[in-house]
């Protein structure tokens, strides 16, 4: 079995978990208004969707 020559040092593991942070799963940030919406969906705080208001408030 192959093992890893050397033990991962702190440095590198903290870099490689950079990428990986916490956030809401499936929901993106209205262009609009920066409220967390799900993706292809308009907007329930301002109606928006792809930058056009399409729901009447
Ligand atoms: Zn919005």
């Amino acid at each position: 079995m192959a093992v890893p020559k050397r033990k991962t040092s702190k440095k590198v593991k903290r870099q490689r978990r950079t990428h990986k942070k916490l956030h809401l799963p499936g929901m993106v940030e209205c262009q609009n208004c920066g409220e967390y919406a799900k993706p292809h969906h308009v907007c329930k705080e301002c109606g928006n969707y792809n930058g056009k208001e399409v729901v009447e408030k």
